[in-house]
């Protein structure tokens, strides 16, 4: 059996886990950089009747709410 000393064991150790982090990284930047973060629509962006809070809500198409006071909100009020 190849006797390793801890020191050994540990350098080891860490190199293989920074490459292993490292190699993530430049995957997930070249994932990344094919579909950068966009507002998919201009109807993405609500304001609230109630506070009159402006946000950016995607996912909801006719009625979303408000991350601020919690009400609920219709499309038919265009920002
Ligand atoms: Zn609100």
């Amino acid at each position: 059996m190849i006797e390793v000393s801890f020191s050994l064991f540990y350098a080891i150790y860490v190199v293989f886990l920074s490459g292993a982090v490292f190699l993530m990284w430049f995957l997930n930047e070249s994932k990344n950089k094919s579909d950068s973060f966009e507002i998919e629509s201009e109807n993405a962006f609500w304001q609230c009747q109630i506070c009159a809070y402006t946000y950016v809500d995607s996912h909801s198409k006719d009625i979303s709410i408000c991350p601020r006071c919690g009400s609920y909100n219709k499309k038919s009020i265009k920002v």
